[in-house]
């Protein structure tokens, strides 16, 4: 079997891949709905694979893997093994969980991220509010996580909350020494949050980055009575092309609450030192931006050898990105806590695909489903109507 053509759309917002074979076979993958400007960089990959064999995963995945970096610009490479999975799979006639060695289990646990709620503001009572409304969602989650500090609209929002200066732009622009009554405020926070779910529903805090080593101690120890499930991104993460492992190992060893990072890092060889060192407790690769499905399960592997507990991200995945969360999420070892649970957006995401279960998400469980490749496949003729006039022959 032969690649004879990589193509790209944006399907609402999410980049979507489809790789075709001289076999009449096709994969789809799918980047994160934040990143509509990557077709370009999918693109860019097309020299190099157009005659391999999308069979071989790993041996197509040589030629392009080291051409690839921290978020977003691991999102392509990423978008692309997903789909050479879905082509291999769909050749063989097995889901993809198949190829990767076989399910650990047969329902994976998913953690929100995505089902949200407008918040009013950003009062502990606001955030008891939306807590008590995600609480209620009929997926049941039996995680939910909340953005809070430099992850939310703290720093402009709250008077006096750092002592920098509050700056716009890009994601996560802000960064500095909380002052004593910006940390107050946050505790607050989660402590109403906690009032709400009790011990019922774990939660966990998705904190940065911006934070000063100091500050993110301080936070961990006064949260340590909560049973906080982990806080994530403190110092660094998001969007930063690095890692600081050796600062996240003195915040870890100064807490018993679980420390979270790793949404933005690409490739095993960049969780090294975090997994060597034990740098964090849990660790939170994407399969759209580390490098794919198989990516993130050489790393879960390399983590539970370390005693590193695995809660993937991808909130904004899309229902692609879901399928390979799925499969990813069958195959990890028991170190596997949940992944974040994408929702499709626009909602007429949900009219243009199938082999998703229905409803998908019970008690905060997706069954795993049989079948071949990725199993989520487009409905062709109802998706078409949502193609961009450069992008009308993806399909054909
Ligand atoms: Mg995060």
């Amino acid at each position: 079997m032969k690649i004879t053509d990589v193509k790209c759309a944006i399907i609402g917002q999410n980049p979507v891949v489809r790789i075709t074979t001289d076999e009449g076979i096709d994969g789809f993958g799918q980047a994160e709905s934040t990143k509509p400007y990557l077709k370009p960089h999918v693109l860019f990959y097309k020299q190099w694979l157009l005659g391999a064999d999308p069979t071989n995963v790993e041996r197509v995945m040589l030629r392009i893997r080291r051409m690839g970096s921290f978020k977003p610009w691991g999102s392509a490479v990423s978008a692309i093994e997903m789909a050479l999975w879905d082509i291999a799979g769909k050749a063989a006639g097995l889901p993809v969980y198949k190829l990767l060695g076989g399910k650990v289990r047969d329902k994976v646990r998913v953690y929100n991220g995505s089902v949200r709620f407008p918040m009013n503001g950003y009062t502990p009572e606001d955030y008891a509010e939306n807590m008590a409304k995600m609480k209620a969602s009929p997926e049941n989650f039996s995680i939910i996580k909340q953005g809070i500090g430099f992850h939310s609209p703290m720093p402009s929002r709250v008077p006096n909350f750092f002592y920098g200066d509050v700056e716009s732009g890009a994601p996560h622009s802000n960064r500095g020494l909380l002052t004593e009554r910006g940390l107050k405020h946050v505790i607050a926070c989660v402590e109403a949050m906690k009032d709400v779910l009790g011990d019922e529903v774990g939660l966990a805090l998705d904190c940065g980055p911006g934070w000063m080593p100091t500050d993110v101690i301080r936070l961990a120890r006064a949260l340590e009575p909560l049973n906080i499930m982990w806080l994530e991104d403190t110092i660094n993460g998001d969007y930063n092309p690095y890692v600081l492992a050796d600062v996240y190992r003195d915040i870890t060893m100064s807490t018993s609450t679980p420390i979270h990072t790793g949404e933005q890092i690409y490739l095993r060889h960049n969780f090294k030192e975090l997994i060597e060192r034990q740098a964090v407790n849990i660790i939170g690769p994407d399969p759209a931006d580390v490098g794919g499905i198989a990516e993130l399960k050489w790393i879960a592997e390399y983590a539970d050898l370390h005693g590193i507990l695995m809660a993937p991200h991808g909130t904004f995945d899309g229902l692609i990105g879901l399928a390979a969360l799925v499969h990813a999420a069958a195959v990890m070892p028991q170190n596997y806590i949940a992944f974040e649970y994408p929702t499709g957006k626009p909602e007429w995401w949900y009219d243009i695909v199938e082999g998703l279960p229905n409803p998908i998400v019970k008690d905060s469980l997706i069954e795993v489903w049989d079948r071949p490749g990725l199993g989520v496949t487009f409905k062709v003729e109802a998706a078409r109507q949502y193609l961009a006039e450069e992008d009308k022959d993806f399909f054909d």
